[in-house]
């Protein structure tokens, strides 16, 4: 497309699908990606965090979590950008539910600003999402974790490979105890292709809870040879 007519379709298309602030989906300016007021309003992480996990610490005098104290973790550290509650809560339920795969980019950008340095001194040669069951996958149209991967993946300068798969769909792990959790995830996951070139991978996800999707996920990837897995996550719940 031309210059010109490339401005005068994002000027159409922009009328009939304005851009929505990622916060509040309030409508935007072009070229922005939350609007004003959320812009002073939303909370990224900061401060003390548990070494492990990155979830704020609410005893600064300790280093990791209550519960990186109570378990090990298949990966080595993780990072996340916001804290699982208020405005970023129901932004996280239209990314996922919603239709709004386009919240991506706002999340990229901050996961990127806040977390490029750290990314690029763990030296990870890819990004792998963690994976959707397909029928889910399907019906909803797409898997929010890959939408997010393949925006931060831009961001950053990685690869982003998809070869992990969930061959079972499982029940929402908010709905069951650490055990249950464990149980549900077991054999969930499948590794479909050789990744073994890669020694340090960065997976992500949307949510982390209690981190036995993302471990489950470590899980397969370290069976099949890779060495260190980190990874980011766009928001972390407390109180686990
Ligand atoms: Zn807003
Ligand atoms: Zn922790």
């Amino acid at each position: 497309m031309k210059k010109n007519s490339r401005l005068l379709f994002d000027g159409i298309s922009g009328f009939f699908f304005p851009p929505r602030c990622a916060v509040c989906d309030g409508v935007l300016l072009p070229g922005t990606r939350i609007c004003e007021s959320c812009r002073g309003n939303v909370k990224r992480i900061a401060g003390p965090v548990c070494m492990r996990c990155g979830k704020p610490l609410s005893d600064v005098r300790t280093e990791y979590c209550g519960d990186c104290r109570r378990k090990n973790h298949s990966y080595l550290q993780g990072k996340a950008v916001f804290v699982y509650e208020g405005e970023i809560r129901q932004s996280m339920y239209r990314f996922k539910y919603g239709n709004r795969p386009e919240y991506a980019a706002f999340y990229a950008e901050e996961a990127a600003g806040m977390y490029g340095d750290w990314v690029r001194r763990q030296q990870t040669g890819v990004i792998i999402p963690v994976p959707m069951y397909r029928v889910r996958e399907r019906r909803r149209g797409y898997n929010q974790a890959a939408v997010f991967a393949r925006r931060l993946g831009e961001e950053l300068g990685l690869p982003v490979e998809e070869p992990v798969a969930r061959i079972r769909n499982t029940v929402p792990q908010k709905t069951l105890d650490d055990i249950g959790r464990k149980h549900n995830l077991k054999n969930a996951f499948h590794l479909g292709a050789d990744i073994v070139k890669y020694k340090k991978v960065l997976l992500v996800d949307d949510i982390y809870t209690t981190g036995s999707t993302m471990d489950a996920v470590a899980q397969v990837l370290l069976s099949a040879g890779v060495k260190d897995i980190y990874y980011i996550c766009i928001s972390i719940g407390t109180g686990f």
